[in-house]
């Protein structure tokens, strides 16, 4: 027997139909005599119809008040889906964030889990129901009701895991598992049994939207076993657990890529001691994500700086450069969008030498230029235009070795010291 938490994506509980097959898939488990809590996300596309209908109100709506709004999305699934489990005779009962008490500071739109008391999912345990909780929503200090961000059902179902230590978390979805690549884009991209959590962390932050990167990064501090899997068949998933052992370590597991990026240049900076400062603090106020960052040479005591920003941050971001003028001075600032973040991730990569200069070398090949760098010890993104996409994708993929039935060759173990 174990204790387990299944989490369903939008599209596994898209309509009455599929909401009846989830719970049959939830009884299997329960039958098996496992203690079973759930997690749902809201139906289909309700969180985006529910964000259109706002729009259709007001351009600015108050944060609070979206919160208030998109957590009615979850709170129909759960209730649905206990009715169906109930109607099957199997016990149930629905809950929301702040039922079970998912508390989170007080930021809207992407408040952070500060605790969970899991007293109320213990209760109906003990009573063999199969419990059923909201995912996305939590509930803050002041009682405000408040949600983690697009996609953060996967840290609902991961934080509630940890919480009442189950055995793994299983994350159901319309795809089969955690592929080397985007298999619209490569047909051969195979599924992997298994990844590491630091690899699936990069893959996610880098556009892999299988799982939620933050949910990744509480599976691996709470060493939940994770299993990425399809509601829609029963074909094994992925799990993502802890590396058994670096070296084994694929060198490259995984190629993601992110359309979300656009780059902002400040261009003619007077390099004066803490100007960098000036401008990431204050886009760090405003709660822009900067990625990668690259300072230009320095000529006449003046730089130029580039950084990626998430696409939706564009904006947002080329106005706090621009209010920063007070304390900085610079020429201008150009914004640059229609690039992609491609990148190569494995675990293998930390003893392995050569592995980021062939991904210079397999895209130069291409006729593609290399407009930005990143790495990290697992892997190594590039930022290059996006109508380059597929043939460059295609090209790493076969280089190395990610083709199904096909053999990987990079470099040499590198020399440790
Ligand atoms: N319903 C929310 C969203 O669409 C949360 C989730 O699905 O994980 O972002
Ligand atoms: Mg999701």
């Amino acid at each position: 027997m174990a204790r387990l938490v299944m989490k369903f994506g939008g599209s596994s509980v898209g309509s009455a139909e599929r909401i009846q097959i989830v719970a049959e898939r939830i009884m299997e488990k329960k039958k098996e005599g496992n203690e079973v809590v759930v997690v749902v996300s809201a139906m289909g596309d309700t969180t985006d119809e529910l964000l259109d209908l706002s729009k259709q109100i007001t351009d600015s709506p108050p944060s609070r008040e979206m919160d208030m709004l998109l957590t009615t999305g979850e709170q129909i699934s759960v209730s649905l889906l206990s009715m169906a489990l109930q109607e099957k005779m199997q016990p149930a009962v629905s809950y929301t964030g702040w039922q079970i008490g998912m508390m989170t500071d007080g930021c809207h739109g992407r408040a952070k889990i500060t605790d969970i008391q899991p007293n109320v999912i213990y209760t109906a345990l003990d009573q063999d129901k199969v419990v059923v909780v909201a995912g996305f929503q939590g509930v803050s200090e002041n009682g405000e009701i408040t949600t983690l961000g697009r996609g953060g059902s996967d840290t609902t179902a991961v934080a509630v895991a940890a919480a009442i230590e189950a055995d793994y978390c299983e994350i159901y979805s319309d795809v089969d598992g955690i592929y080397s690549t985007d298999p619209r884009i490569v047909p051969c991209a195979k599924k992997l049994d298994e990844i590491s959590y630091d690899e699936m962390l990069e893959l996610a932050n880098l556009g892999a939207a299988v799982l939620h990167p933050r949910a990744v990064e509480y599976a691996k501090h709470y060493r939940v076993p994770l299993i990425v899997r399809s509601s829609f068949n029963h074909h094994e998933g992925t799990i993502v657990k802890e590396e058994s052992g670096m070296e084994q370590g694929a060198i490259v597991s995984g190629i993601a890529y992110d359309k979300h990026v656009a780059r902002i240049s400040i261009m003619g900076v007077e390099d004066t001691p803490g100007v960098l400062a000036v401008f990431f603090n204050a886009l760090a106020d405003r709660h822009i994500n900067v990625d990668v960052i690259v300072q230009g040479g320095t000529k006449d005591g003046k730089a130029d700086f580039s950084f990626t920003v998430s696409l939706d941050d564009v904006e947002a971001a080329t106005d706090t450069i621009k209010s920063c003028r007070d304390c900085a001075n610079f020429d201008e600032v150009i914004s640059e969008t229609n690039l992609v973040k491609v990148s190569i991730v494995g675990a293998g990569m930390v003893s392995h030498a050569g592995v980021a200069s062939k991904m210079f070398d397999v895209i130069s090949k291409q006729g593609v230029t290399i407009k930005m760098v990143s790495t990290s010890e697992i892997k190594t993104s590039c930022i290059i235009a996006q109508d380059s996409l597929t043939e460059v994708i295609l090209a790493l993929h076969t280089a190395y070795g990610l083709d199904t039935n096909q053999q990987a060759v990079v470099g040499g173990p590198k020399v440790r010291r």
